[in-house]
């Protein structure tokens, strides 16, 4: 039956779930191992209690928790289900037919698959040689139909970042009206060096159409409750908000968000330890003969080529879900020490 659906979906791939099955270990999602905090998973069971009421829409306590941490107004912060759920309202705000939605490539696969659905057209500049965005391509790719630009920060999937000079030249080049997206959903996982420091809300002062967008769902440890958030200029902010769609953020989440936040520095130190043993992995990595780019996020990228859906289905036999990007490279995930030690294992085994 044929009915009456845009047919420009139709070139559109259909979600294909990661793979996990009963005593895999899963690497795949960049999620973290540790299940929440007491503090956390209380503050959950207590909002449970009132799941017959429909959520806060405006996130209120949440909104007022997020702008005293980080000393911006309320005006200037949206949440939403996810960030996935900003990237996406943000192409809506900005971006119809015609338009140009422009970022790097190889990066997130919400911004090509969020773009084309709302009509839009991907712009995709490739990375550099050291697989970081490419800040001087982009901006001479601008066009007078760029609605949007998104840099991921560091990048999903090769883990690399750009310094606060290339950043700071990019968007005095850009239009001063064209928004930016900074995607920072693993930025408690940077250690940078002076140069890379990158200080995104200083930088939003400066460029009042610059957007930086958050998760709970990574270092924080919520990613099956779905919250996340912009930090933005109210002009932005009021625009996201009338796409936002109704109750989306879910009280469970809402609770657990703001139970996070006050539970920051003990979540926080944990990555620490994965910055530690990110490391390590790629050191050990590199000593096997595997080319690994430079994270600065949870997961290490391994740029193999051909051999990169092998590697992942060889793993997968043997217990280890990882994802692949076929033709491209593999990204694993850091976690704790006994699940990186089996990762390692199985690189060193297929080697030999
Ligand atoms: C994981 C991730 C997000 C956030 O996802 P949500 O769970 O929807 O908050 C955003 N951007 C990138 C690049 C990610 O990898």
């Amino acid at each position: 039956m044929t009915l009456r659906i845009r047919p420009d979906l139709d070139s559109l791939p259909a979600y294909v779930p990661g793979k996990a099955f009963p005593g895999a270990l899963k690497l795949a999602s960049n999620e973290v191992t540790e299940p929440p905090l007491p503090a956390v998973l209380e503050a959950i069971t207590a909002a449970a209690a009132g799941v017959n009421r429909y959520p806060d829409n405006g996130a209120v306590a949440l909104t007022e928790a997020l702008a005293q941490k980080l000393g911006v107004t309320t005006a200037e912060i949206q949440t939403g289900d996810g960030s996935v759920t900003l990237c996406q309202n943000l192409i809506t705000i900005t971006s119809g037919p015609g338009d140009e939605v422009l970022f790097g490539w190889r990066s997130f696969e919400t911004y090509p698959l969020a773009t084309r659905v709302a009509g839009a057209t991907p712009v995709q500049v490739p990375l550099t040689d050291d697989a970081v965005f490419d800040l001087d391509a982009m901006a001479a790719a601008v066009t007078d139909r760029t609605r949007l630009v998104f840099v991921c920060n560091p990048n999903n999937p090769t883990g690399t970042v750009v310094t606060t000079e290339a950043l700071r030249a990019f968007l005095r080049r850009l239009p001063s009206d064209l928004i930016v997206a900074l995607d920072e959903a693993y930025i408690e996982y940077v250690r940078p060096d002076a140069a890379h420091a990158v200080d995104a809300l200083a930088l939003r002062r400066e460029f009042p159409n610059l957007v930086v967008l958050r998760t709970f769902s990574k270092a924080y440890g919520l990613a099956g409750l779905r919250v996340g958030y912009a930090v933005a200029d109210p002009e932005v902010v009021a625009a996201l908000s009338k796409v936002h769609v109704p109750f989306s953020v879910n009280s469970l989440a809402q609770a657990a968000a703001i139970a996070a936040l006050g539970a920051q520095e003990q979540l926080l130190a944990r990555t620490d330890a994965v910055a530690e043993e990110r490391a390590r992995v790629s050191a050990a990595l590199r000593e096997l003969g595997y080319p690994v780019s430079d994270s600065q996020a949870n997961f290490v990228w391994l740029p193999l080529g051909e051999d990169a859906a092998a590697f992942a289905a060889a793993a997968t036999e043997s217990g280890l879900v990882l994802r692949p990007f076929a033709g491209e490279g593999v990204r694993v995930t850091i976690t704790v020490p006994a699940e990186n030690d089996a990762f390692l294992a199985f690189a060193r085994a297929w080697k030999s």
